[in-house]
């Protein structure tokens, strides 16, 4: 058989061969690293015997597929762990997650935080015992029969509704066997030490509310113990700059029971949200983008045709009118497309580009709501562009260089991720190749690097998403590009071609933010509440030194806001030292004390959170350069030896 390895070279071999003797041919060293293998893109053992030609890819703990082999290893000598320490625990699921792992678990009595150590402890065992771990499979029958000797409900459901005729795989390590489908590791001692129990929380089985709520055990892995501790570095910056936290202190929004996961905007994240929307808005007419409002309640049958009612129900909020159903929309896209079809549309008009901050509603589950992150309420800074064949690559750059100016803007570096046709799509061979050709195509001509994620597109088109990534190296996955031929054809839209006949045009659906909510919560954690002076809700505060000086605050205050810039003053009788920081902990870019010498000169004593102590100054001075700097939307460097 020959064997095609990843640098393309060719390895031939006489007999069958498991993937961790095909590594040890090639050399010790990799065979050491191992992880899994991908035969054919397809992650599988290292015991996998491979018997035909195929393409093999050894991946090690710097491959994601390796990690998620390794991590998913650490996750069952957590479960066994467990079972040592808590015989009476059923194990539920134990999948590799982004960051880490997980196990749910059905404890007899609640754990607290402290038993993690315990049973770290446990674990580093499990590993120091160097287990070898056997993988075997059963027939269904005798599957179903040892989970039930070994007193594992969860285990046996799961098997329950395995498809007939699907392989049924355990692994064994010690004295403890767990229901897989693997991959794993060969021992447990591949483990490593670079492992760490994070946090528990509370988990439905199966996700679904009217199941019993279990324990979920959220820990990670790393293959190195550096990469563990950057990782454990970052979670603790991230608990600091949490936007839950944040968005209360600084007074940006609230959520209610009244409305779970439906935020409430204060005053102050009100103005955040109204600058952002400000900017979309400017930038969008300057790319060519009209903007239309479409409602947020229509009828079923849209709904229906759209698709949505019989493939997105479950997570639609319904209501009835006049003895009619109606569904409160999840998707702007039915707005926009009624739209297009208001007139008869010719070649002439098109691109025609409609933008539409749509107020969406889509229904996740309780346990899923994540301050600003998760929520059941949204706004989508949406756009349809409707185009011919032709226009794709051009629109498709458009999108991305406006998704790559927003982005730069506040610092974000980002990767895009191409998504091709899945198996179960609708549409032609020649849509798909032309579209996902002119994806690519506009991709290469922007010279962007990305990565081909095959068969992870839409069912009614491929797709382009951006990941951006955060001051603390997280990844958010928020712009998407998606290029749509259904819904055109769904609702028979059309426009008049050069040669006067009628055409089908094709459709994009895009976001720049995602949702404006989340985003906002992104831009909290990621500026860690320290906004750009143009985003800052308060740009200046005006701190008089007492309450003689309040006519000169006033004043200035004045000034200030005639000039546009959001400026509040403190006229409260505390002391200096106390008004400023209480500016600073409201992360308040600049501060303006005023006293008699100020007053009696007409300047004003400037304070940033950038440079500190900036001094005296006119203040028409300080506002033209306050201006200049908001107007270019330049966040300014912080000096370290700030005061
Ligand atoms: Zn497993
Ligand atoms: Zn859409």
């Amino acid at each position: 058989m020959k064997i095609t390895l990843k640098d393309g070279s060719v390895k031939e071999y006489a007999q069958a061969m498991s993937v961790l003797d095909i590594a040890s041919d090639i050399s010790a060293g990799l065979a050491r690293v191992a992880c899994a293998g991908e035969v054919d893109g397809e992650r599988v053992d290292l015991r996998t015997v491979v018997d035909k030609d195929c393409t093999l890819n050894i991946l090690t703990a710097k491959d994601e597929g390796g990690l998620a082999t390794l991590r998913h290893t650490a996750s069952h000598v957590m479960a066994q762990a467990i079972k040592r320490l808590y015989p009476e625990a059923k194990l539920a699921i134990g999948p590799s997650i982004a960051d880490g792992f997980y196990y749910d678990i059905d404890f007899a009595s609640p754990i607290a935080a402290e038993d993690l150590e315990k049973i770290e402890a446990e674990m580093k065992k499990i590993v120091k015992e160097a287990l070898p771990i056997e993988r075997f499979t059963l027939p269904r029958n005798e599957a179903i029969a040892l989970m039930k000797e070994k007193e594992e409900p969860y285990k046996v459901e799961l098997i329950e509704d395995l498809p007939e005729g699907e392989e049924i795989s355990f692994y064994r390590q010690g004295d403890f066997t767990d229901l897989c489908a693997g991959p794993h590791l060969m021992n447990t001692k591949e483990v490593g030490k670079a492992y760490k129990l994070t946090s528990i929380a509370g988990a439905y089985w199966r996700g679904d509310e009217h199941n019993k709520m279990l324990t979920r055990i959220y820990a990670t892995a790393f293959g190195k113990k550096e990469e563990l501790e950057a990782y454990l570095t970052m979670l603790e910056e991230a608990k600091k700059r949490d936007h839950r936290k944040l968005g209360k202190e600084l007074g940006l929004f609230m959520m209610h029971d009244a409305g779970p996961g439906f935020p409430f905007f204060l005053p102050k994240g009100m103005v955040l949200k109204n600058t952002l929307l400000d900017y979309w808005r400017q930038l969008h007419k300057k790319a060519g983008y009209v903007e239309i409002s479409t409602p947020i309640i229509l009828n079923r049958s849209l709904w229906e045709t759209s698709g949505h009612w019989d493939h997105y129900k479950n997570n639609m909020y319904t209501t009835v009118i006049d003895g009619q159903d109606y569904a409160i929309k999840p998707m702007n896209c039915p707005g926009g497309v009624l739209t297009y079809a208001s007139e008869p549309r010719s070649y002439r008009d098109l691109p025609l580009r409609m933008g539409e901050l749509g107020i969406v509603h889509r229904h996740e589950k309780s346990g899923q709501l994540h301050g600003l992150m998760r929520v059941r309420c949204f706004t989508q800074d949406d756009a349809h562009i409707f185009m011919t064949p032709e226009q794709i690559k051009d629109e498709i750059m458009g999108v991305a260089k406006l998704i790559n100016e927003v982005y730069t803007l506040f610092g974000f570096k980002y990767h895009v991720e191409l998504s091709t046709r899945p198996e179960d799509s609708m549409g032609s061979d020649e849509d798909w190749e032309m579209a996902t050709e002119g994806l690519r195509s506009a991709l290469d001509a922007l010279g962007l690097d990305y990565v081909v994620n095959e068969g992870d597109g839409a069912f009614y088109g491929p797709k382009i998403d951006f990941h951006l990534v955060d001051a603390i190296g997280r990844t958010w996955q928020c712009g998407t590009i998606q290029l749509d031929f259904q819904l055109p054809q769904r609702f028979e839209l059309e426009y008049q071609g050069a040669d006067g006949e009628k055409h089908r045009p094709i459709m994009i659906h895009r976001v720049v933010f995602g949702s404006i909510e989340r985003f906002i919560g992104i831009l909290i954690e990621h500026f860690a509440g320290a906004f750009p002076t143009w985003l800052a809700p308060v740009q200046v505060k005006v701190l008089p030194i007492s309450d003689k000086y309040a006519d000169y605050a006033e004043k200035v205050r004045k000034q200030l806001d005639d000039a546009g810039i959001r400026v509040e003053v403190d006229t409260r009788a505390e002391k200096i030292g106390y008004k400023i920081r209480e500016a600073q902990m409201q992360k308040v870019p600049y501060m303006v004390i005023v006293g008699q010498k100020e007053e009696e000169e007409g300047l004003v004593s400037v304070r940033s959170r950038f440079a500190g102590d900036e001094g005296q100054k006119n203040p028409e001075e300080f506002i033209k350069a306050l201006k200049e700097e908001i107007d270019s939307k330049i966040q300014r460097e912080v000096k370290a030896q700030e005061a």
